[in-house]
């Protein structure tokens, strides 16, 4: 029998989509570590429990959007297209909480408050975040191999700038992401290293299911958010704390 999330899917795939995206299968899981997740690979959308059918629903269509987008930045311009689309359409709840979030406009908006208040030193506080993107990316991002271009392309879709553009206000960022990747790549060899002592042991250490993902980060401006395995998790404002 199909749960009330599958027929959601179906229900949304033929209004938004005549019914063309492939079939996913639709699970609700309590201890996802974030609000929704798509598994291309598997052909799976997780959901955790959401507050209203109307959250559920908004989360659902944005994992809808990541169907077809491929491995990589989940939410580059295939991503904002399908979002933006979908808005045209009539899912005006859309605008603000996922596609400002992901298209540059809450960054844009943040610098020019900070601007207004005074607090913005110009070059450090975007320094500060594009350091923190490129950190962000190469954490979640080492089964896929990201090449500096397409990490460039991110970035500076994120930025709203051409990819030149981002080359000359931030030169050392490709050295950055280098750096970055290969302390991820380090850190990644060292919990193997773990796991497979703890493996060897008789009481062996399991990841926490639903722990810290790459969506439950804390930390601001809202980034790209991480892709594990194909997987993309992603958060939203609409019930995120943050
Ligand atoms: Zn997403």
């Amino acid at each position: 029998m199909k749960t009330e999330a599958s027929r959601l899917f179906d229900e949304l795939n033929t209004r938004y989509w005549g019914g063309r995206l492939p079939r996913y299968r639709v699970i609700q899981r309590a201890d996802l570590g974030c609000w929704g997740l798509c598994d291309n690979a598997r052909r799976t959308i997780l959901l955790a429990p959401h507050p209203s059918r109307e959250a559920l629903r908004l989360t659902l269509l944005h994992e809808m959007c990541h169907i077809g987008t491929g491995p990589g930045y989940g939410h580059g311009p295939r991503f904002l297209r399908k979002l933006r689309r979908l808005i045209e359409l009539g899912e005006t709840a859309l605008h603000e909480e996922d596609l400002e979030r992901y298209d540059g406009t809450v960054v844009e908006r943040h610098i020019a408050a900070a601007k207004v208040a005074g607090t913005l030193l110009p070059e450090v506080p975007f320094r500060d975040m594009l350091k923190s993107d490129i950190e962000d990316l190469a954490a979640s991002n080492l089964d896929l191999r990201l090449r500096w271009p397409r990490v460039a392309r991110a970035l500076a879709q994120q930025y709203k700038m051409s990819v030149p553009q981002l080359r000359r206000v931030a030169p050392w960022a490709e050295r950055e992401w280098r750096r970055q990747r290969g302390e991820a790549r380090e850190l990644q060899r060292a919990e193997a290293r773990f796991r497979s002592r703890s493996a060897d042991s008789t009481t062996s250490a399991c990841p926490v299911p639903g722990g810290p993902g790459p969506g439950s980060s804390r930390r601001w401006p809202p980034r790209s958010q991480g892709v594990q395995r194909s997987r993309t998790c992603c958060t939203s404002s609409r019930t995120c704390p943050v």
